[in-house]
Parts: structure tokens; C-alpha cells; sequence
């Protein structure tokens, strides 16, 4: 399992190298972030003995799970599923970046359990790109004036946008929606409160991380194309 996480990982980073260098970004402004939701705390282990810095969950009880028995390896951990406001303290314990961010009310609520930990939260917020019903994420159209209150926060720090695509994985299909997501980015980062961040783009998995290395990502999430195909 060591040598195959390993093998695949070293994959990805070439390609990682080489779209970023086909595009004229530096290889090191893209942070790698290993998508281990349904993996065992032993992948994690195997993953960061091979480089990883950059863990991705999705489930706050499984995280728990494997964060108590990885307390030992140094990863910075991100929450990339939809969080209930009723698991804010869990997340703020854990994540280092919380990347789905849609509402003033869950904010709040992070903002509330960051102040008493002493902690500044770091966050992005997820934009429903598409507009799609059923997806988690606020409308593009309400983004800026979301930043602008999560912004009077004093115990949460936006450093950024993310997105989940429709079609994912159909690299031409989804780029006008990264490259959407890069010039909302930009618009924000012209228009928002000076106090923000907005340094991140979180885009791009196994299927499409090319595309969104190509629009600009500074964050991707990849999980199959390192750990193997989920169960
Ligand atoms: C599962 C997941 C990923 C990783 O997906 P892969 O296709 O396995 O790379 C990335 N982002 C989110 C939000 C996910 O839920």
C-alpha cells in the first residue's frame, strides 16, 4: 500500500510540475491537498512518510477518528465536506483551513468557537458556481457581500474561494467554471474589505485538476488519483 501511494503520489506531482509549467506558474504556488475521506488513518500515515503535507477530509466523526491517531504526523488538515453548524467546535479543534464556508450563520458559529480555543479560523468561501439546486455553496452574485460580513469577524480569516463544479472530472466541460471562480476572485479581491485574504482558489480533483491548475488554483483536491479508487 506504502509503495503504491507513493508511486501514484509522484505521478501527480509531475503532472502537477508540468501543467503548472506549460501555464508559467510556479510549480510551488499549488499546494497539494490529499483527499483521504473513506481511507484508513494507515493511508494517511503511508501518504505523509511520502511527502504530503496537506490532508483532506470530509466527515467530521471520521476525522476525528484518524486526527486522535495521527497526532504523531505533522499535516496540516482541511475540511472540505458540508459542516453542520452543530459541529463547528469539532472542525475549529482540527482543520487548519475550513474550505466550505456558505453562510453568515456558520461563520458566526465558527467565529464563536475559534475565539474561545484563541484561535483565528482560517476559511474559505464555497461559491455554488453553476447554480446548481442541489449543491451546497452560495450564489456567485451574494459572494461578495457573504466576504464582507464573515470579514467583521474578528476570530474568522477568509483567504479565499472554493468551488465544486458540475461535471466534474470532464476537464473541458468544467474550465469556464474555474476560470468563473478565478474572475470572481479577482472582483472580490477589487471590491471586498481590505482585512480579507483572498490568496486561494480551492478547484480542481482527480478529473479536472489540470484544468484548474490552468485557471488559476492554488489549492486541489485530489483523492483517487493518490489513494486508489474509494470503496
Ligand atoms: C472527494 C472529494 C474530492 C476528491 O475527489 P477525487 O475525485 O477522488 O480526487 C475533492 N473535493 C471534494 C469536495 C470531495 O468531496
Amino acid at each position: 500500500m506504502t509503495d503504491a501511494i507513493a508511486s501514484r503520489l509522484e505521478d501527480v506531482r509531475r503532472r502537477i510540475q508540468r501543467v503548472a509549467e506549460a501555464c508559467g506558474r510556479r510549480p510551488s504556488d499549488i499546494r497539494l491537498v490529499a483527499v483521504s475521506k473513506t481511507c484508513p488513518a494507515d493511508s494517511i500515515r503511508a501518504a505523509a512518510a511520502a511527502g504530503v503535507t496537506d490532508i483532506g477530509e470530509n466527515y467530521i466523526q471520521e476525522a476525528r477518528e484518524k486526527y486522535g491517531a495521527l497526532t504523531d504526523v505533522p499535516v496540516k488538515w482541511h475540511f472540505i465536506g458540508h459542516l453542520q453548524t452543530n459541529k463547528a467546535k469539532y472542525a475549529v479543534r482540527m482543520f487548519d483551513l475550513i474550505h466550505t464556508v456558505d453562510s453568515i450563520h456558520l461563520a458566526a458559529e465558527l467565529d464563536r468557537c475559534a475565539r474561545r480555543l484563541d484561535k483565528v479560523q482560517a476559511v474559505l468561501i464555497q461559491v455554488n458556481i453553476a447554480g446548481e439546486k442541489t449543491k451546497s455553496g452560495i450564489a456567485p452574485e451574494e459572494a461578495l457581500a457573504l466576504v464582507r460580513e464573515v470579514a467583521s469577524l474578528e476570530s474568522v480569516r477568509v483567504q479565499g474561494l472554493m468551488t465544486m463544479p458540475p461535471y466534474f472530472n470532464e476537464p473541458e466541460t468544467v474550465r469556464p467554471f474555474f476560470a468563473a471562480l478565478r474572475r470572481l476572485r479577482d472582483e472580490i479581491r477589487a471590491e471586498g474589505p481590505p482585512n480579507i485574504g483572498m490568496e486561494h482558489l480551492s478547484m480542481g480533483m482527480t478529473g479536472d485538476f489540470e484544468a484548474a491548475i490552468a485557471e488559476g488554483a492554488t489549492l486541489v483536491r485530489i483523492g483517487t488519483a493518490i489513494f486508489g479508487e474509494r470503496l
